[in-house]
């Protein structure tokens, strides 16, 4: 299984629109961070995990040729806005592209997007079939799990692809979920900040404590913020917990 870290940064992007960021974030390039999309490959398989407003320059940049799935993980337009691009992959592959998701999610990509679904479609607009996440999913060896997770108020998923779990925009995982994660190579998870708490997001600390109590034997830390410099931070995680960085790829065996 190969992972491509399309975007690692939080829902304003880094550094945030108008170029205004905290003196000293340096000229290191793991400080730019679009908005959090993973591509995963496994066997041939092509799987976007969300679709950021920067879907089209991240698809580009890491030359995504094909897409047969979308896991979306929850309705906030930094997860969902590059729905529309999947346009070009209508016409290159001639067909609709599934999208997975909570109802509620789903719900929500079909009102934000009104204008590509029902028979009143617009002619030409992008085609996504909605097909809303009951349960575990295996496409040949591939088996994935959707991982309710809440983000403030918000009832949203993470993923479990095989032993790679992908968390975003997490404030808790219940204690059913956590039992779906261990025992997984790789647990990707998010840390906005180092400090002060947040209403609904994971700091850092909190996302590393978590993965500490789910025993990740590795864990990489995504959606941060314009004040997490990657060098600096890193320098203070332990050993088998980093920052990701845009354009990262990981393997798993
Ligand atoms: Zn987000
Ligand atoms: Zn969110």
């Amino acid at each position: 299984m190969e992972i491509t870290f399309l975007g690692t940064g939080t829902s304003m992007g880094v550094p945030i629109a108008g170029g205004f960021a905290p003196e000293g974030l340096s000229n290191d390039p793991r400080n730019i961070r679009s908005r959090c999309s993973a591509w995963v490959r496994h066997n041939g398989i092509s799987i976007l995990i969300d679709a950021g407003p920067e879907f089209r320059i991240q698809s580009i940049k890491n030359k995504i040729r094909t897409v047969d799935h979308v896991l979306i993980t929850h309705e906030h337009m930094d997860h969902v806005a590059g729905l529309e691009d999947l346009r070009a992959y209508n016409y290159e592959q001639k067909d609709g592209i599934p999208v997975y998701g909570t109802s509620s999610c789903i719900k929500s990509i079909r009102s934000r997007f009104e204008y590509m679904f029902g028979p009143d479609k617009y002619p030409g607009s992008t085609t996504l079939t909605l097909k809303e996440i009951q349960g575990p999913l295996h496409f040949d060896d591939l088996l994935i799990t959707p991982l309710p997770v809440t983000h403030g108020k918000l009832n949203m998923l993470g993923y479990r692809l095989n032993d790679f779990c992908y968390l975003t925009d997490v404030k808790s995982i219940p204690e059913s979920t956590k039992k779906l994660i261990r025992g997984a190579k790789m647990v990707v998870l998010s840390g906005l900040r180092w400090e002060p708490d947040h209403p609904t997001h994971l700091t850092i600390p909190q996302a590393v404590q978590l993965l500490e109590e789910l025993e990740a034997e590795h864990g990489l830390l995504i959606h941060m913020n314009s004040y997490v410099n990657h060098e600096e931070s890193n320098a203070r995680l332990p050993e088998h917990i980093k920052l990701a960085f845009d354009q990262q790829v990981v393997r798993l065996d």
